[in-house]
């Protein structure tokens, strides 16, 4: 899919502009894999031989994408996904201390 393209596409849930990062293009620049985030709802979706997959969750099998996402791993720079969303680790989660654990 060509970048132009891409560019203009925004998140089917709550239209919020997605940010694109490309793992791979061909020769004329046309992206084959990569994802766009959403910054709002931290929707992730996958691009796939340059098709972006763009379902309602509930038309998503994770199991499907996870493969992707693994080989991906290192462009999601340390954050990981879960239920189509993209989370940073350290953000909003409180972390399990050895005093907390009862
Ligand atoms: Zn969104």
């Amino acid at each position: 899919m060509r970048y132009e393209t891409i560019k203009k596409l925004c998140c089917p849930i709550d239209k919020e502009d997605l940010a694109l990062t490309t793992v791979t293009k061909d020769t004329d620049g046309n992206i084959l894999q990569g994802f766009l985030t959403c910054g709002k709802c931290q929707r992730i979706y996958p691009i796939v031989q340059g098709i972006p997959i763009m379902s309602p969750d509930e038309y998503r099998e994770f199991r499907l994408e996870q493969p992707l996402l693994d080989k991906w791993k290192k462009h999601l720079k340390g954050r990981v996904v879960e239920n189509f969303r993209v989370i940073s680790h350290n953000s909003d989660k409180q972390e399990l201390k050895p005093g907390n654990i009862k």
